[in-house]
């Protein structure tokens, strides 16, 4: 990887990822935070055989990258878990384990030599394996009612710039929207648009979901509620989303009529 420099720290806890016809290429990324008192804690555990727990990678608040498990393995990250309609994601994904105290040990922003690993170590994942900007998720994304990382500090705007994940720039506008209620048939799009970019929504059980959305597209406040704010917010994420599903379904066309002509 260039301009990363790995060190190495096998971890037990990692499993195949299937054989043909059931293996399921990897298509998605998950950032987590380690939510644990210390780096060392946690390189600690993610590698105790009896934790069960793993992930591809490891990035201290100095930058430092660890990796855990190679990437051809299933490393044990996400959990109970879904996106887009598609279960258990370790399957399917890369896992990141980015240092951080969590919301338990005193949650603080993530430091720049960190954040300067962070998108250089996406930037090459996204790469190498043509994951699409609207599969790359935290770990609130896909399972909302039992985790909240990497949580509101996360700079998620910061990965898109560098071409990682969906981040449209909110229309000033929008803040003004903040705790308006929003009628039925808006809060009908809303939710429907919430389900469109992936977010798990059940019926009766909407609050996890919009908070997990709002800590990451909307970060100042993350109550679960689908108010004016939220869903405008909502229509300009899933507008980039509809944005980007169409260019990589012209790209394939594409790539399809390239090949018809040289065959
Ligand atoms: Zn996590």
């Amino acid at each position: 990887m260039r301009g990363l420099d790995i060190r190495e720290r096998p971890s037990p806890n990692h499993g195949d990822r299937g054989e043909p016809p059931n293996l399921r290429p990897i298509n998605t990324l998950v950032l987590h935070y380690t939510g644990m008192q210390s780096a060392e804690a946690a390189l600690d555990r993610l590698c105790d055989p009896e934790a069960k727990v793993s992930s591809h990678y490891l990035v201290e608040e100095d930058g430092a990258v660890w990796r855990l498990v190679p990437e051809a393995r299933r490393a044990f990250h996400a959990g109970v878990s879904c996106w887009l309609g598609e279960s258990d994601l370790n399957w399917v994904s890369i896992g990141i384990e980015i240092v951080n105290p969590g919301h338990e040990w005193g949650y603080r922003k993530f430091p720049e030599p960190q954040m300067t690993a962070v998108e250089a170590l996406c930037r090459d994942i996204v790469g190498r394996h043509r994951i699409p900007s609207y599969r790359v998720v935290g770990h609130s994304d896909i399972a909302p009612d039992r985790k909240a990382d990497p949580g509101e500090l996360f700079d998620w705007p910061r990965l898109a710039r560098a071409g990682v994940g969906l981040w449209p720039e909110p229309d000033p506008g929008l803040r003004r929207r903040r705790g308006r209620g929003v009628g039925i048939v808006e809060r009908a799009r809303g939710l429907s648009d919430l389900a469109r970019l992936g977010y798990e929504v059940v019926p009766g059980n909407e609050g996890p979901p919009l908070a997990a959305f709002q800590r990451r597209f909307r970060p100042e406040r993350w109550d679960g509620r689908l108010d004016g704010e939220t869903s405008g917010r909502l229509a300009e994420v899933a507008q980039l989303y509809d944005a980007s599903t169409a260019a990589l379904e012209a790209a394939r066309r594409d790539r399809f009529r390239n090949y018809r002509r040289v065959n």
